[in-house]
């Protein structure tokens, strides 16, 4: 078979790209090497993990805040075994939707793993090892990444384990040691820590949430502590070692002290690498960078090899789904002759907490870096109406903006609905608002999108209403 595209990879990155290819009038096949389409995101990332994140903060609310809105609920508890089943269905539903797009955009779909011939020529070897050749003009790698480890650390994926086998545990831990306080750590750590778990965080730098904005991170922390999580910053995790059902996890405190963990299950949430495993890059004359095993593109997602491309998180940038889907449409209408183009500096970053965290732009920490002249607006939740009658008081909205022209420079929310009322800010920057702009539109009351307008008013002139 003969085909205008080939993406190898279904995760959000492969199949955006196949569908905006199909779109575009490309005969398109896609390769996966696992049975289910959807790549880590549909399968053991975002989706299966908001699934239990929901779930568990329905107990958690049930547990501790219902009470308070006078409902009155007996024999409270959690069968963790429906959670994880409903979990599961929720995976299925959303993989076969996939597969469902695949079909009704007459994409090819090929199961196995894919390498490269040449670069017009890939190969599908099937998991009974058969094979099949394909060839292609252009090529999209979009194969994704997997969990970093700790070189000095086995992960045994019985009691020191990825944040995949967190998604399928059988039973609640009952003293989990996080390694990392990350996106993966803080997510997992939460669906735990709400469903009874006592949770220790160890994490390297002086911070949770290192690369966003230091002040989210400061008020995450303190709502986590809340929820009984436990944090160990700035320390160094020097081993980790299984005996039975016991895992205990050795680390250096900030003075270089030796301290140990003593818990049911380790999770190593420290990052994750770029996986090209089995692609054949050699085939085709392409090697990976040392650090992170990435793929270098040029600034059309283009390899070094002419027709081959590479998008989502096996390539440099943020690895985020949303990220590579933008990136799979831009592949797809650079093959087709358009000039699409992405504003890496607009692309949201969310932490599934609750309250949610979420910004876009630039940290304080990055303006002050740069030397740009900017002012900052606040505004905390505990002073918005809707909040109050929803109970979640904690968090702020922080606008930060330039000083002269007013053009807002970043916002980093942490708060209730924060990763959905991100997409407002998303849409101020790209169309370049100030935060006059946006604090003279009109937002509904009561919601908590108006601590977004407070914030920028309070950017504006200092002159908020509602504090
Ligand atoms: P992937 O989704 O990794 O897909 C790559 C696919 O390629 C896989 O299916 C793999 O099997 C396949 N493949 C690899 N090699 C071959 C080969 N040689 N032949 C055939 N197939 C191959 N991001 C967010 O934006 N929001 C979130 O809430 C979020 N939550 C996450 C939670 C967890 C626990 C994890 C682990 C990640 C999360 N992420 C989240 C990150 C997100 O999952 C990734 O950024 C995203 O999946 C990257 O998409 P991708 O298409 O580049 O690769
Ligand atoms: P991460 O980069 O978010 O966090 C890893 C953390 O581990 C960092 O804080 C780092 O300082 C720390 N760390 C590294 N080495 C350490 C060590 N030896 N000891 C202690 N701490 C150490 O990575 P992650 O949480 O594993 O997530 C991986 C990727 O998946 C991220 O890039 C993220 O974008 C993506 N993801 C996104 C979401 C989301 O968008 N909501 C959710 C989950 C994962």
């Amino acid at each position: 078979m003969q085909y205008d595209v080939i993406v190898i990879g279904s995760g959000p990155g492969g199949y955006v790209a196949a569908i905006r290819c199909a779109q575009l009038g490309l005969k398109t096949a896609i390769i996966e090497k696992y049975n289910t389409l959807g790549g880590t995101c549909l399968n053991v990332g975002c989706i299966p993990s908001k699934a239990l994140l929901d779930s568990s903060e329905h107990y958690h609310n049930a547990a501790h805040t219902f009470a308070g809105h006078g409902i009155k609920l007996d024999n409270l508890g959690v069968d963790f075994g429906q959670m994880i089943k409903r979990k599961t269905e929720v995976v299925d539903a959303n993989t076969s939707g996939i597969a469902f797009l695949m079909k009704k955009n007459k994409i090819d779909v090929h199961t196995g793993v894919g390498s490269f011939k040449d670069k017009n020529t890939i190969i599908v070897t099937k998991a009974d090892g058969t094979a099949a050749e394909l060839t292609t003009t252009n090529v999209i790698i979009a194969t994704g990444s997997k969990p970093s480890a700790l070189p000095f650390l086995k992960i045994d994926k019985k009691r020191i384990i990825t944040s995949t086998e967190a998604l399928s545990l059988k039973e609640i831990p009952k003293h989990l040691v996080l390694i990392g306080g990350g996106v993966i750590g803080l997510e997992l750590g939460s669906v735990y820590a709400r469903l009874g778990s006592k949770v220790s965080v160890i994490e390297f730098m002086d911070g949770i949430i290192p690369t966003m904005d230091k002040a989210l991170g400061r008020e995450l922390q303190r709502v986590l502590k809340k929820l009984g999580m436990e944090f160990y910053l700035g320390h160094k995790v020097t081993g980790a070692s299984v005996k039975g059902k016991e895992v205990t996890v050795t680390f250096d405190d900030t003075k270089g002290e030796k301290k140990e963990l003593k818990g049911d299950y380790c999770l190593v949430a420290v990052g994750r690498i770029a996986y090209t495993d089995g692609l054949g890059l050699d085939k085709i004359g392409l090697t990976v960078e040392e650090r992170g095993r990435k793929i270098t593109v040029d600034e059309h997602l283009e390899t070094s090899v002419k027709g081959v491309y590479a998008i989502g998180d096996v390539i440099k940038g943020a690895m985020l789904a949303h990220k590579a889907e933008d990136e799979g449409t831009l592949v797809a209408e650079i093959i087709a002759g358009q000039k699409p183009h992405i504003d890496y500096n607009l692309i949201p970053g969310v932490v599934y907490t609750w309250p949610e965290v979420a910004a876009v732009g630039q940290t304080e920490e990055q303006l002050k870096a740069a030397g740009v002249a900017y002012k900052t607006g606040s505004f905390p939740f505990r002073a918005s109406g809707r909040a109050r009658a929803s109970g979640d008081l904690d968090g702020f909205v922080k606008v930060l903006a330039d000083v002269t022209t007013d053009e807002i420079l970043g916002v980093h929310m942490i708060g209730p609905r924060a990763a959905d009322m991100i997409a407002e800010a998303v849409v101020a920057m790209e169309y370049r608002a100030s935060a006059e702009d946006i604090s003279r539109m009109s937002h509904a009351h009561p919601t908590y999108t108006e601590a977004m307008r407070e914030a920028c008013l309070a950017a504006t002139e200092n002159r908020a209403i509602h504090m």
